[in-house]
C-alpha cells in the first residue's frame, strides 16, 4: 500500500502544502510566507484535515537552517534575512501541532531530491539542483546523496568576480556585492536596473550581466562538484533566452577546459531546466518524509 504523506516547500515568498506520495498524486495549495506565525498556523490547518491519515511530513525550507540533530535548534530556520523568521522553530511546531514525523531539509535539497527520483535526476549519481529567484539557493547530490557536511552547501553566497563596468552595490545583507545573490538574485536585477526582470526586454544589457555571473558561478561549481549535471530553476531561469545565454557563457569561461561528456559536446543536455517544474520543491517534502521512516535510504 502506498503511504500518504504531507510535504511543505517552505520558500521565501510562498508556501506550498501538499498531501499525496508522487507527482500522479498529490493534493496541494500554496499561499504567501507571510509572518511565521500565520504560515505556519496555515499550514496546520491544512494538514489537519487529515488528521490520523498522514504517516509522515517532510519540509523543505528556505534558509539557512539547523540540521544537527544534536543542536538545541535543530529543525529551526536561523541567521536568515528575511524579516521575522530568525529563530524560527519549523520542525518543533509542526511536530507539536499534528503529532507525526516531521522531516526536515533545505527546499532545495528537497527539490534536488525529487528531480532525481522523478525529474531531469534520474538515474544519475551526482548533479546540482539551482534556483535563481528572489534568493539563490543549490542542492547538491553527491554519491546518490545529498550533500550536507557541516550543514548544508550555501551555493548562492559563493563570492564571485564582479564584471568591471557593474557598478552595483549588491543587495545581499552579508556580503553586499561579492556574492551571487548579492549580484543575480531577482531583487538584485531589480534594484540594479529599477524594473523588474520580467520587465526588461530580451536584448536588455540585464542579461548579458546575468549570463556573466550565472556562468561564472556554473563554471565553480563544475570545477569543485564535478556534476553529471546541472538543473537550473527559479523564477529568474524562467527566461528561455537567458538559458541559451548562460550555457553560451559557460561555455566560454571553461574554455575548453574540462574534456568531459556531455559538457563538451552536449551543453543542452548538461544544463537543463527542472522537469518537475515549480513542484519539484514540495514532491522532494515527500522523498524526505519516506527517508525519515527508512522507506527509502536515497
Ligand atoms: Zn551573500
Amino acid at each position: 500500500m502506498t503511504e500518504l504523506y504531507g510535504a511543505i516547500e517552505a520558500g521565501g515568498t510562498k508556501f506550498v502544502c501538499a498531501v499525496g506520495s508522487n507527482p500522479e498524486d498529490l493534493t496541494e495549495v500554496r499561499f504567501s510566507t507571510t509572518s511565521p506565525s500565520e504560515a505556519l498556523a496555515r499550514a496546520i490547518a491544512f494538514f489537519d484535515s487529515y488528521r490520523g491519515r498522514l504517516a509522515g511530513l517532510g519540509v523543505g525550507s528556505f534558509g539557512p537552517i539547523d540540521l544537527d540533530r544534536a543542536s538545541p535548534r535543530y529543525g529551526y530556520i536561523t541567521s536568515t534575512p528575511k524579516p521575522g523568521w530568525s529563530n524560527t522553530d519549523v520542525v518543533g511546531t509542526l511536530a507539536n501541532a499534528l503529532d507525526i514525523p516531521v522531516a526536515f531539509d533545505t527546499d532545495v535539497n528537497a527539490a534536488a531530491l525529487a528531480e532525481g527520483r522523478w525529474g531531469a535526476g534520474v538515474g544519475l549519481t551526482d548533479f546540482i539542483y539551482l534556483t535563481i529567484g528572489t534568493g539563490i539557493g543549490g542542492g547538491v547530490i553527491c554519491n546518490g546523496r545529498v550533500v550536507h557536511g557541516m550543514m548544508h552547501p550555501e551555493l548562492g553566497h559563493s563570492f564571485l568576480a564582479k564584471h568591471p563596468e557593474d557598478t552595483y552595490r549588491g543587495r545581499c545583507p552579508f556580503h553586499g556585492d561579492a556574492c551571487f545573490e548579492g549580484l543575480a538574485a531577482g531583487p538584485a536585477i531589480e534594484e540594479r536596473w529599477q524594473k523588474a526582470g520580467i520587465d526588461l526586454v530580451e536584448d536588455h544589457p540585464a542579461w548579458a550581466l546575468q549570463a556573466h555571473y550565472v556562468a561564472q558561478a556554473l563554471v565553480n561549481f563544475i570545477c569543485t562538484l564535478s556534476p553529471q549535471k546541472i538543473i537550473l530553476g527559479g523564477g529568474v531561469m524562467e527566461q528561455q533566452h537567458l538559458l541559451s545565454r548562460v550555457k553560451a557563457k559557460t561555455h566560454q569561461l571553461l574554455n575548453g577546459y574540462i574534456q568531459a561528456e556531455p559538457l563538451l559536446s552536449d551543453i543542452d543536455s548538461y544544463i537543463v531546466v527542472p522537469d518537475l517544474g515549480n513542484q519539484a520543491g514540495v514532491l522532494g517534502g515527500f522523498v524526505l518524509a519516506e527517508a525519515l521512516l527508512g522507506i527509502d535510504e536515497r
